[in-house]
């Protein structure tokens, strides 16, 4: 199948950042969000990128006046119809995820494929709200979307053969290398880096070292690129919290217990950098 059109709904962190790859590699693109200032402010940010990308002579201004002319603003998702793909980045409720599906699976053609970028959540129950489930699939971006190599395709029960294929040959025009993963909670990315952001967690509840100095551990001590809350702040405390319950309702062993102190900063609206405080404040 060929793709020519895609819609991307939700603009916060990962949703622009996919609209923005999937401009860049060729694609006609729609962002979406319910939310007009998120829209507004995805749309900010990639063009803010883009512009960085043309200071630093990574790509040519005539590239970024393509790349934008091929992205358009969508306040409606009914702009979905046309397209051949719709990646989902709403936030990470499954709830929302399967109100967002049933309504793609309406207002889609038949052949359209719909993607989520769920962290964490069974592409199987999703796709089980839709009329397609052959053509749900989770494609499972990083962040920040434009610069990590990775995404895990993660294949439902009932996800078919051809839309796996379709889905891993769009992911290489992305230029980007993809894992196939199959649907357990999780999947193989935050079932591995969760628990230790959880833990991180834990060490400061229970004092056994302040923030930054368990950042410093794992950063000098393990050679990580950046300590766990930090990380955890870039992700979304919101997001690291949502994927713990989900692993520790789906996997029922205690080890995914999330931490009480990331409940109550997600409480407190204390969401990461997103918010503007998380572990650390940011401007
Ligand atoms: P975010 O909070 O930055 O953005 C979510 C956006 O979805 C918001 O702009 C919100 O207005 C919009 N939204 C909510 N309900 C909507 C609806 N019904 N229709 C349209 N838009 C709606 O969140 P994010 O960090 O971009 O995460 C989005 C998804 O990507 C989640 O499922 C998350 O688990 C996943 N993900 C996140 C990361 C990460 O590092 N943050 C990495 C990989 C995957």
């Amino acid at each position: 199948m060929e793709i020519r059109n895609v819609m991307v709904v939700g603009a916060g962190q990962m949703g622009s950042g996919i609209a923005q790859v999937c401009a860049q590699a060729g694609y006609q693109v729609f962002l979406h969000d319910k939310n007009e200032q998120a829209l507004e402010k995805g749309m900010q940010h990639i063009e803010r990128l883009l512009e960085k990308a043309v200071q630093k002579e990574r790509i040519s201004p005539a590239d970024k006046d393509e790349t934008l002319q091929r992205l358009t603003a969508a306040k409606q998702v009914d702009a979905a119809a046309s397209c051949d793909v719709v990646i989902e980045a709403v936030v990470e409720n499954m709830e929302v995820k399967t109100k967002v599906f049933q309504e793609l699976a309406r207002i889609t053609p038949a052949h359209t494929i719909l993607a989520s970028n769920t962290s964490s959540l069974p592409i199987t129950e999703i796709a089980a709200v839709t009329n397609r489930p052959e053509k749900v699939i989770g494609m499972h971006f990083m962040n920040p979307v434009p610069v990590m190599q990775l995404v895990e395709i993660i294949k439902g029960l009932q996800t078919s053969d051809e839309t796996f294929e379709t889905i891993k040959k769009m992911a290489d025009t992305l230029g980007k290398t993809s894992v196939e993963v199959n649907d357990f909670p999780g999947f193989v990315a935050n079932r591995v880096l969760m628990p230790l952001i959880n833990e991180a967690i834990y060490a400061v509840y229970e004092g056994v070292a302040s923030v930054e100095d368990v950042d410093t551990v794992m950063k000098l001590g393990m050679n990580h690129p950046m300590g766990p809350l930090t990380l955890a702040d870039f992700i979304g405390l919101d997001t690291c919290l949502s994927i713990m319950e989900v692993m520790h309702d789906g996997l029922g062993d205690s080890k995914y217990r999330p931490c009480p102190l990331l409940r109550k900063y997600v409480s407190a609206g204390w969401l990461g950098k997103k918010s503007g405080r998380g572990f650390y404040q940011y401007e």
